[in-house]
């Protein structure tokens, strides 16, 4: 049975830019699906925080790098909905080290929530999508695709390779008004920046020509705006929103 309502699915939504981005596209009535690790609490409290608004909000735990969790949750929410109106792969993770001190445990980790998720996530729900002749897939990548950041080389792989996979993907399924883009972000304030001493971020601020980290909204209302009639003849590009840091 479908929804009357275009859904949207969201990995990572119970915190940091997940959950701004969560917030965002609920305001704007998409019924929100997003998924999270751990974060009971967290996803319960979004959850709840958005329905007292009057708007559609759903939290599962699901580990997006798990091809057997995965499976059961996309079909489960197809057959609940039908084909989702946009894919936002936002769930990732770090594990920084040296490449010559890296563990092997800490490259797959990293390849496997930030990369082969986008892989199992895609491959789920595509074929609904291409059928119901409309969609929108958002990566999310990072300026270290682009700008060294010494000890996250795990990281850095998994965030460029993002933007090779929206550049083909986009060939493959464009004929079917399936749209693919990644949005790539500089340092926004979340707690994934908890581990930088406060005397490095000062240095990190020194070369953001907007004088400030991102917030979580300044990438949820790029997202929304690629969702929108706005961005309906954009696919294939990557987005960066950094305050001018690779400028
Ligand atoms: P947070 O650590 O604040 O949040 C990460 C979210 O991803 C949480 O909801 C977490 O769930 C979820 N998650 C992690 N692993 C899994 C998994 N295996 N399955 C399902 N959900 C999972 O990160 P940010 O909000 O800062 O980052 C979000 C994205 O943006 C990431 O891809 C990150 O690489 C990217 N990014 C962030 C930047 C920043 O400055 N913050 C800069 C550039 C890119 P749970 O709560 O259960 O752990």
């Amino acid at each position: 049975m479908s929804i009357s309502t275009p859904w949207v699915f969201i990995s990572g939504g119970s915190r940091g830019i997940g959950k701004g981005i969560v917030k965002m596209l609920a305001a704007q009535n998409y019924h929100v699906v997003f998924t999270y690790k751990s974060s009971i609490n967290e996803a319960q409290i979004l959850c709840q925080e958005i329905k007292q608004q009057g708007y559609r909000c759903e939290g599962y735990q699901c580990d997006v790098s798990n091809a057997k969790e995965v499976t059961t949750l996309s079909a489960e929410l197809i057959s609940r909905y039908g084909a989702p109106y946009a894919i936002i792969n936002n769930a990732g993770i770090t594990q920084d080290a040296l490449l010559i001190n890296m563990k092997e445990e800490e490259w797959h980790n990293v390849i496997s929530t930030n990369l082969s998720s986008v892989y199992l996530v895609n491959h789920a729900f595509l074929p609904e999508m291409i059928t119901a002749g409309e969609g929108c897939i958002i990566h999310m990548s990072s300026v270290t695709a682009f700008k060294a950041n010494s000890g996250q080389v795990n990281y850095a792989a998994t965030k460029a390779a993002m933007i090779g996979i929206t550049r083909s993907l986009a060939v493959e399924v464009g004929r079917f008004n399936v749209r693919v883009n990644t949005v790539a972000p500089g340092l926004i304030d979340t707690e994934m920046l908890d581990h930088i001493p406060a005397s490095h971020r000062k240095k990190l601020l020194s070369n953001i020509p907007l004088g400030r980290l991102g917030s979580v909204e300044d990438i949820a209302l790029t997202i929304n705006f690629l969702l929108s009639p706005g961005g309906r003849y954009i696919t294939g590009q990557t987005f960066v929103i950094d305050g001018g840091m690779t400028a």
